[in-house]
């Protein structure tokens, strides 16, 4: 995708995990959690993406900042840090660089982790955990340092004298923006939201949301944001991905997603939504069967054993991955052809 303002273009990004067994720890098959995802990101947009659990959707944002190391798949990420000298930016395959200009990467490229609490340190201030980052980079040290890290609390809506305290002293919410806070140390272009807000309340989900907002709309920030629930993502979303089995089912601008899907899966996932209008009837649509394992996919659509309109070449011949047109892609034989049920438009 050769356009300046996509920030982030992933294509063909494979994770496949060793099953070893034996006295050898013999390799003898591969967990196919992330199998040729192909997903782009404009500068200052939010991309969802949403599936069930285990669909590959957090092993792939770790693969796109190598916390993990994909098998395969280019990585292109529009870095301003390593630009040369008087360019704004330049192309960098995040999946090829080494040890060095990954550090430098980093910086530009961060992480929310879903659970506030595992994810700091129990034995830091905060103080030392969010401007641990600034200290790891070498960005800013002592009475700058500090004022750093004030600013980052207030951004995040925190007060100063929170800096002393221990994460044990915050409630979940307020645990949450302080990892907030620390993503937003090196003042990065590029966020992996994973689940930021699945471990807490309802309540408190709202205001993380609307802080991750205002952030973006203040820093100019483009998020990867990555949940299971629809209508979270729906929220936040610019484009939203869905994911099954480790492959795009289908990815589409939000509403046209909710209002025009494309893809028997997406079409069973938001029928579990909650629609707050009665006058507006929803079939539920039960998925039968669990999730297929990843280590021996289904053949041809991996969909095809919980689909209700698969038919025979579903079970021998795999969907490509392609654009219906307004950028709106699908995995599926039938997509042009199937009238799925939507959900109600939000406008
Ligand atoms: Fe269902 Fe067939 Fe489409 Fe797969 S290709 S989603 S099985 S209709």
């Amino acid at each position: 995708m050769a356009s300046d303002n996509i920030l982030l273009d992933v294509k063909g990004l494979v994770k496949y995990f060793p099953v070893r067994k034996g006295v050898f720890r013999r390799t003898v098959a591969h967990v196919k959690a992330v199998d040729n995802v192909d997903m782009f990101i404009p500068e200052g947009e939010t991309l969802g993406l949403v599936g069930e659990s285990g669909c590959g959707k957090t092993t792939a944002g770790r693969s796109i900042l190598r916390l993990i190391e994909p098998t395969a798949g280019d990585i292109v990420f529009r870095s301003k840090k390593l630009a040369p000298g008087g360019e704004e930016s330049v192309e960098i395959d995040v999946a090829k660089v080494g040890r060095k200009e990954l550090k430098a990467l980093r910086r530009e490229m961060q992480i929310i982790f879903q659970d506030p609490y595992s994810s700091l340190n129990p034995r830091m201030t905060v103080g030392a955990i969010v401007g641990e980052p600034l200290l790891v980079h070498g960005m800013a040290k002592g009475a700058e340092r500090e004022d750093r890290v004030k600013a980052l609390l207030a951004a995040v809506g925190l007060k100063p004298d929170h800096m002393k305290r221990y994460p044990h002293e915050f409630s979940g919410g307020q645990r949450q923006r302080i990892g907030v806070a620390r993503a937003l140390a090196l003042d990065p272009q590029l966020i992996i939201c994973d689940e930021p807000v699945s471990a807490l309340d309802v309540s408190i989900q709202a205001q993380v949301i609307n802080l991750l907002e205002d952030l973006q709309g203040e820093f100019g920030l483009t998020y990867l944001f990555i949940a299971h629930d629809l209508s979270v993502v729906r929220h936040i979303s610019t484009r939203v991905a869905v994911m099954y089995l480790g492959k795009i089912a289908e990815l589409a601008q939000t509403e046209e997603l909710f209002t025009n899907p494309k893809h028997p899966y997406t079409e069973a996932l938001m029928s579990a939504v909650p629609v707050p209008d009665p006058a507006w009837s929803v079939e539920r649509i039960l998925l039968e069967g669990d999730v297929p394992s990843p280590v021996a996919p289904p053949s041809g659509c991996y969909f095809h054993p919980r689909c209700r309109y698969a038919k025979d070449i579903c079970k021998t011949d795999e969907p490509a991955y392609r654009d219906l047109g307004d950028l709106h892609f699908a995995t599926c034989h039938f997509a042009d052809s199937l009238d799925l049920q939507p959900i109600k438009s939000e406008e």
